[in-house]
C-alpha cells in the first residue's frame, strides 16, 4: 500500500469513526397536549431520585391551565422598582444587537445582559412568543429569563395550539433542564405573557454551596414554582454542579435565534 492510499483510507476509517459514534437521539410519546419530544441518552436526574433523565419525554406533562386573557397594556410598576426597560429605552442593558420597536425589544443576536450586576430579587418581566410558525419545534419562541445569567426560567412556546411539545424540563417556566413547571399556563404565540419571579441567590463560602438558589414563579399569574430549589447552572443535555461565583452577577435575557419580544421589565432587589 502507497503512503498516499493509506493516508487516504486513515481518512475514511476516521469519518466513519464520527458517523458511527452515538449522537443525540430525539425520541417522542403521545401527551395529552400533543406528542412530547425528547432525550433518553442523558443522564438521570438525582432530584427525581434517578427516575428521568435529563430532558425526559417520558415525564409527567404539565396539567394544561388556561390563564385568562391576555392584558392588553403592559402591568403597572411599583414605585421602589428598578425599571429595567420601559419599552423604549435599553440603558440599563450592555449594547446590544436586539432592536427596539412599538414598545417593545426584539431578541436578536447574542443575549441581553443588564449592565448592574443582582442577586436575591423580585422580577417582573412580559414576552411574546412569535405569532410566526418556527423552521423548527426546538426554535419555537425559544428565550429564557437567566437569573444572574447562570440560571434559567425557560421562554418557549408551549400552548397546546401546537401538536408537537418540547420535553417537560425545557417548556415554558421550566427551571431548564432541572424542573417542569407545576402546569402550563401559556398563553398563545402572538400574545403577551408574563413571569414574575421570586429568586433568592445562591451562597457560597469559596467554591463550596452554602444553600443553593430558589425559585417562586408565576407565570400569567399562575403559580408554576413554589419555592423551587434550583439544582445548578444551565445546561443542555448535561447536569452541571454549582461552582462558586460573586454574591451579584448580571441578568441575562437569552437570545436563541426566536424573536421574542419583550416589555415592561422591572426588579425589586431583595435583602439589602
Ligand atoms: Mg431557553
Amino acid at each position: 500500500m502507497t503512503p498516499k492510499i493509506a493516508c487516504l483510507l486513515a481518512v475514511v476509517a476516521l469519518l466513519l469513526v464520527g458517523t458511527l459514534s452515538p449522537a443525540a437521539e430525539l425520541v417522542s410519546r403521545k401527551g395529552e397536549c400533543g406528542t412530547i419530544v425528547g432525550y433518553k441518552d442523558t443522564p438521570l436526574l438525582p432530584a427525581t431520585g434517578g427516575k428521568y433523565h435529563v430532558h425526559d419525554p417520558d415525564r409527567p406533562e404539565p396539567k394544561y391551565v388556561d390563564p385568562g386573557p391576555a392584558p392588553e397594556l403592559p402591568g403597572p410598576v411599583p414605585s421602589d422598582a428598578i425599571v429595567l426597560f420601559d419599552g423604549q429605552d435599553l440603558s440599563a442593558w450592555e449594547p446590544t444587537k436586539w432592536k427596539v420597536a412599538d414598545g417593545y425589544v426584539e431578541a436578536g443576536g447574542g443575549s441581553l445582559v443588564t449592565r448592574q450586576p443582582l442577586g436575591s430579587f423580585q422580577l417582573h418581566i412580559e414576552w411574546m412568543a412569535p405569532a410566526t410558525p418556527a423552521t423548527h419545534m426546538m426554535s419555537r419562541g425559544n428565550s429564557g429569563v437567566l437569573l444572574m445569567g447562570l440560571y434559567e426560567i425557560q421562554i418557549f412556546d408551549s400552548h397546546p395550539v401546537h401538536d408537537e411539545q418540547i420535553y417537560p424540563d425545557g417548556q415554558a417556566a421550566s427551571i431548564y433542564g432541572q424542573t417542569p413547571p407545576l402546569v402550563n399556563a401559556c398563553r398563545k404565540p402572538g400574545q403577551w405573557q408574563s413571569f414574575d419571579i421570586v429568586f433568592t441567590a445562591p451562597e457560597f463560602d469559596g467554591d463550596k454551596l452554602v444553600s443553593p438558589g430558589v425559585a417562586t414563579v408565576c407565570h400569567n399569574g399562575v403559580l408554576v414554582h413554589n419555592h423551587q430549589q434550583i439544582t445548578g447552572p444551565m445546561t443542555h443535555r448535561q447536569i452541571l454542579p454549582y461552582r462558586g461565583h460573586a454574591a451579584k452577577l448580571p441578568l441575562a435575557l437569552q437570545g436563541h435565534g426566536s424573536p421574542v419580544r419583550f416589555r415592561n421589565i422591572w426588579v425589586r432587589p431583595l435583602g439589602e
